[in-house]
C-alpha cells in the first residue's frame, strides 16, 4: 500500500472534485503538536508528506492523501488532514475559520468514514477533545491514538488508555471506538493502526 498527496481543499465543496466517486475518507484531527502529522507520516513510510502544523501554509486546509494498493489507479481511500486546533493565540477569526472548514466537514461529510482523533499520551484528552467528541456523530467509527506513548513506561501508557476509556466520552458513543497506543518514533501500534483504517476504507 502506498499513499500520496491528492489535493489540498479549502472549501468544502471542492471535496467533490478531490474525490469524485465519493471513496472511503478518514479524517485525522488533534491539537496541534499532538503528533498527527508523524502519524500521518508513519502510517504512509514517508517523511514530508504530512505538513507539521508548524510549518506555515496548507494548514487552513484539508489536505487528502490517497491510499491504495501501488499498481492500482483507483485508491481505497482518503486520508484527510484537518488543521490542528487549540493554538492559545488563535483568533476568534482563525477559530471561526476552523469550525466552518473542519467542523462542517466532520459534522457534514458523506463519505466520512470514521475519526483518528490524536492526543498527546501525557496530556490526555483536553476540553477541546471533548467538545469535539460530544459534536461528532455519534455512531461514526473512531480511532483515538494515544501519541508519543515512548514518553512513557508501557505500565504507564496502559494506565493512561484505562483512564481514558472509562471518561463518558468516550463511553456513550454509539460506534466502534479502538483507543491505540502509538509512537511514531518506535512504531508502536503502527500495524494495528494501519489495519483499522483498512476496515474503516472497506466499510
Ligand atoms: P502536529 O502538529 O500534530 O502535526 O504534530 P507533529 O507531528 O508536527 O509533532 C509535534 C512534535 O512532537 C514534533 O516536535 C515531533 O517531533 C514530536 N513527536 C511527534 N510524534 C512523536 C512521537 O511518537 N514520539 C516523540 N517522542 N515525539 C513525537
Amino acid at each position: 500500500t502506498t499513499a500520496r498527496f491528492a489535493d489540498t481543499v479549502a472549501k468544502l465543496p471542492q471535496l467533490n472534485r478531490a474525490n469524485p466517486h465519493g471513496l472511503p475518507e478518514v479524517a485525522f484531527v488533534g491539537r496541534s503538536n499532538a503528533g498527527k502529522s508523524s502519524c500521518i507520516n508513519a502510517l504512509c513510510n514517508q517523511k514530508r508528506l504530512a505538513f507539521s502544523s508548524r510549518t506555515p501554509g496548507r494548514t487552513q486546509a484539508l489536505n487528502l492523501f490517497a491510499v491504495g494498493p501501488v499498481k492500482q489507479p483507483e485508491p481505497l481511500g482518503f486520508l484527510v488532514d484537518t488543521p490542528g486546533y487549540g493554538f492559545a493565540t488563535a483568533s476568534p477569526e482563525a477559530k471561526r475559520s476552523w469550525q466552518s472548514l473542519a467542523g462542517d466537514y466532520m459534522t457534514r461529510r458523506q463519505a466520512l468514514s470514521g475519526i483518528v482523533l490524536m492526543v498527546d499520551i501525557r496530556r490526555g484528552l483536553t476540553d477541546l477533545d471533548r467538545q469535539l467528541l460530544t459534536w461528532i456523530p455519534g455512531t461514526l467509527p473512531l480511532v483515538l491514538v494515544l501519541t508519543k506513548a515512548d514518553k512513557l513506561s508501557r505500565q504507564q501508557a496502559l494506565e493512561v488508555r484505562c483512564k481514558l476509556c472509562r471518561e463518558s466520552v468516550i463511553q456513550n458513543r454509539e460506534g466502534p471506538v479502538l483507543v491505540q497506543i502509538f509512537s511514531a518514533l518506535n512504531r508502536t501500534g503502527i500495524d494495528p493502526l494501519r489495519e483499522a483504517i483498512d476496515i474503516l476504507f472497506a466499510s
